[in-house]
């Protein structure tokens, strides 16, 4: 059954221009503080922020059983527990009431002014409490250039990855959403030719271009979800912005994998676009050879034509967009991903993220890494200032984003922006 809320026809009394990652047909879930200090769980249309506590509050959610306090929180996670047929159905309300020809609240002032915020009325917070942190490493084109230089040129790509959607447990405490710069992360490397390491501040910080995927509760420890249910689980997507530090991950990472080079500080963006509203952007998947264990083998399209762009906007001056690739290149899908998450038994809860890994493309202007882009350093990339980076200075803003392409329309994911600041002394 088609989504009610996706139809390309649809138009909102809102204004909305054209080129806006957040038409009617996006409406994406988040948390904002709202000019009265008030946290509460919001929707975006066009350049307005939605209060959904408010509109709650004021009846517009009549017939569809949520609980009163559902979107008087601070986090998204009770929601996303109620499960798909909730999520769509709320959604599917918002769509009509802020559909153009519906009076109730277009003709309705009063209510306006208590639902309806202007952009720089709102701080938006972390949309979700994130229990659990998953990365995985799913682009073929990434793993076979992080492989080439770090190891073998010949044989890239390890003896397992063409069988595994291989990743690793993250840690949450560290993650935040846009607009929060950060540090430069101190540690221990093992600088070229020494005999001993040094500890200071990394010299090789890192964006890694991601999408990220958050979940509801998807089963009980002991089970697992089949592949051709993974997506039921899935709530909606964030651009992720998994900062690492190459030069201590590089001494630290054998042999049990990513560790202090990755948990100083990961950013999503604040809006999540729910799977639904990706449904119109499905495409087919790189194929898969040699062909998955049969518990990974999935009917159907399961990527997502996301453009995603990674520009460096240097203090005082000018941003530089340094990459554009595509959330369709991944090798493994977000399905696939969950169902081998959950193949041993390992529970997945409301607000879990799964990052998708590096994104990179085939061409070097698509790679989702400064470490890909600049070859380990070696090919420095030029910015529109003249300048040139081999990693991210500090002062650098790293702005990430991401949308679809509808027919007249975009579904866009708002961008990820983060200030690298030097080390805290
Ligand atoms: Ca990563």
């Amino acid at each position: 059954m088609p989504i009610k809320a996706n139809n390309p026809g649809l138009k909102s009394w809102l204004d909305v221009s054209p080129d806006s990652d957040f038409p009617i047909q996006n409406i994406p879930f988040g948390v904002f503080l709202t000019r009265d200090d008030v946290i509460t769980i919001g929707t975006r249309i066009g350049d307005y922020a939605i209060d959904l506590a408010a509109m709650h509050q004021l009846g517009y959610f009549e017939g569809i059983p949520l609980t009163d306090d559902i979107f008087l929180q601070d986090t998204l996670n009770d929601f996303i527990s109620d499960g798909k047929k909730t999520w769509r159905l709320v959604r599917d309300k918002i769509s009509d009431v802020f559909e153009a020809d519906n009076p109730s609240l277009r003709d309705n002032k009063e209510h306006r002014d208590i639902i309806l915020f202007t952009l720089d009325e709102i701080e938006m917070k972390l949309p979700v409490y994130i229990g659990d942190y998953t990365d995985f490493y799913s682009s073929r084109e990434h793993a076979t250039n992080v492989g080439k230089m770090f190891r073998d040129p010949e044989n890239a790509l390890l003896p397992n990855w063409l069988h595994i959607p291989v990743g690793y447990h993250g840690r949450s405490s560290t993650i935040v959403t846009t607009d929060i710069p950060i540090h430069r992360p101190k540690g221990q490397t093992m600088p070229k030719g020494a005999d001993a390491p040094v500890f200071g501040p990394s010299k090789m910080v890192d964006f890694e271009l991601e999408m990220a995927f958050i979940t509801t509760d998807a089963n009980s420890m002991g089970e697992s979800i089949p592949v051709d249910d993974a997506e039921d689980y899935i709530f909606g997507l964030v651009l992720l912005n998994d900062w690492s530090a190459r030069d201590i991950q590089k001494w630290e990472y054998v042999p049990l994998g990513p560790f202090l080079a990755k948990n100083f500080a990961s950013c999503i963006s604040p809006w999540i676009v729910t799977l639904d509203a990706l449904q119109p952007f499905k495409v087919d998947s790189p194929a898969q050879k040699p062909a998955p264990l049969p518990y990974l083998q999935y009917s159907g399209q399961k990527s997502y034509d996301v453009h995603l762009e990674v520009a460096i906007q240097p203090e005082n001056a000018a941003e530089s967009v340094v990459a554009r690739s595509n959330f369709k290149y991944m090798y493994w899908t977000m399905a696939q991903q969950l169902a081998h998450h959950t193949v041993n038994g390992c529970e997945i809860n409301s607000g879990d993220l799964m990052g998708s890994g590096t994104i990179s493309g085939e061409t070097p202007d698509s790679f989702g890494s400064m470490l890909e882009l600049a070859w380990q350093g070696t090919k420095p990339i030029s910015l529109e200032n003249g300048e040139t980076r081999t990693s991210i200075q500090d002062q650098d803003t790293v702005i990430m984003r991401g949308y679809c392409l509808g027919d007249g329309y975009k579904i866009g994911f708002g961008e990820v922006r983060t200030q690298l600041l030097p080390p805290l002394a």
